[in-house]
C-alpha cells in the first residue's frame, strides 16, 4: 500500500500491474525529466552551453535537449553570459512570456554576480530582474558544470508542492469565472 516515505508503492492484493502513487510524485517526475531550456545565450559562456548539447556532454541524456527559442514552448530559461542593462529588459520580457511552471538556471560569474564588469552597463546578477533556481560558478563553467547544475534543477524540482498549486490555481480560475 502507499507509504508516505515512498513516492511509489505495489499493491499485491489488487489484481493487474497497478502501482500506486502521489500526484506530487508523477507531476514533479514528467516536469524534471521534460525540461525545455530556452538557451538566453549573452556572452561567451553561451559556448559552454551550446558545447553541453554536442555529442560529448549529451544533454539529451537528461531529456533537456529541446532547446526552444520561443518563450511559449520553454520552461526554464538558461541566461549564459554578461547581462547588460540594455538586456536586461528583453530577458525580463522573454521570462515573462514564458508558461508557468518556469525555472531560471544562471550560467557563470557574469549572469550570477555581473563577474568581472562592475561598471555603469552591466546588471550586477541576473537575478535582480527574474527569480534564479540553481547558480553555476565559474569563468567560464564548464559544460559538466552545467550539467550539475540542471541535475540539481531536477532535484529541486522533485520536492515541488505541484498538485497543490494545480488545485489552486484550478480552484481561482473556478471562483473567477
Ligand atoms: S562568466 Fe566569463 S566566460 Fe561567462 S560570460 Fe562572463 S566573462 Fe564570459
Amino acid at each position: 500500500m502507499t507509504n508516505e516515505s515512498k513516492e511509489v508503492a505495489y499493491n499485491s492484493k489488487i489484481e493487474g500491474e497497478i502501482i500506486v502513487t502521489r500526484a506530487d510524485a508523477v507531476i514533479n517526475w514528467i516536469r524534471s525529466h521534460s525540461v525545455w531550456p530556452m538557451p538566453m545565450g549573452l556572452a561567451c559562456c553561451a559556448i559552454e552551453l551550446m558545447a553541453a548539447g554536442g555529442s560529448r556532454f549529451d544533454i539529451s541524456r537528461f531529456g533537456m535537449e529541446v532547446m526552444r527559442f520561443s518563450p511559449r514552448q520553454s520552461d526554464c530559461m538558461i541566461v549564459a553570459g554578461t547581462v547588460t542593462y540594455k538586456m536586461a529588459e528583453v530577458v525580463r520580457r522573454i521570462y515573462d512570456q514564458m508558461a508557468e511552471p518556469k525555472w531560471v538556471v544562471a550560467m557563470g560569474a557574469c549572469a550570477s554576480t555581473g563577474g568581472m564588469y562592475r561598471s555603469y552597463a552591466v546588471l550586477q546578477g541576473v537575478d535582480r530582474i527574474v527569480p534564479v533556481d540553481v547558480y553555476v560558478s565559474g569563468c567560464p563553467p564548464r559544460p559538466e558544470a552545467l550539467l550539475d547544475a540542471m541535475i540539481k534543477l531536477q532535484e529541486k524540482i522533485g520536492h515541488e508542492n505541484s498538485a497543490e498549486r494545480l488545485f489552486q490555481r484550478n480552484a481561482k480560475q473556478i471562483r473567477a469565472s
